[in-house]
């Protein structure tokens, strides 16, 4: 089961988004010196299809649905993601994953999928906003014959030349 933490708006998660970032808890990537450990509970409420409509019929003026987390349930986020893009195709979907590779899984669904984040958090490279991270953060375009292609963005978190926050 999925459960969700918080949520929040930010402007920061995707260049160019106002993104409505949904907190997953039951993370299992165990990341050293991860920013975020109680995201590492099992605690919080079920994301549910209903919940997820709720949610997004409650935060007028988003651009994006950000799924921070959900590397426990791969299939569950693109079912989700897959809903977006059906029942609000203005909106676009963004997935924050700590997996280093994309699943089998995720690899046949990336059409669900507008940005893609990849990769665990290791404080010694820090995050996207720092120019040794190793996280990268893809850009996703589907063609209209369902090919779709991925674009490293990571370098437009550097622009402002930050490699603490
Ligand atoms: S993926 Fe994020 S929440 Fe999960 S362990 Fe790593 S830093 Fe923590």
């Amino acid at each position: 089961m999925l459960k969700y933490v918080d949520i929040k708006v930010t402007f920061s998660e995707i260049p160019n988004e106002i993104s409505l970032c949904i907190n997953i808890s039951g993370c299992p990537n165990r990341c050293e010196g991860c920013h975020s450990p109680y995201l590492q509970e099992d605690t919080g409420e079920e994301l549910t299809e209903e919940k997820l409509v709720n949610i997004i019929e409650s935060n007028n003026g988003i651009s994006c649905i950000c799924f921070m987390g959900g590397d426990q349930a791969p299939h569950t986020i693109i079912k989700l993601a897959r809903l977006v893009k059906v029942a609000y195709p203005e909106l676009k979907t963004a997935w924050y994953s700590g997996k280093d590779v994309l699943s089998y899984c995720v690899k046949k669904s990336l059409q669900d999928f507008d940005y893609i984040k990849i990769g665990p958090y290791i404080k010694e490279k820090g995050p996207l906003t720092s120019k040794t991270t190793n996280q990268c953060l893809y850009a996703i375009h589907t063609f209209p014959n369902g090919v779709t292609s991925m674009l490293d963005i990571t370098h437009l978190f550097w622009k402002y030349d930050r490699e603490d926050s």
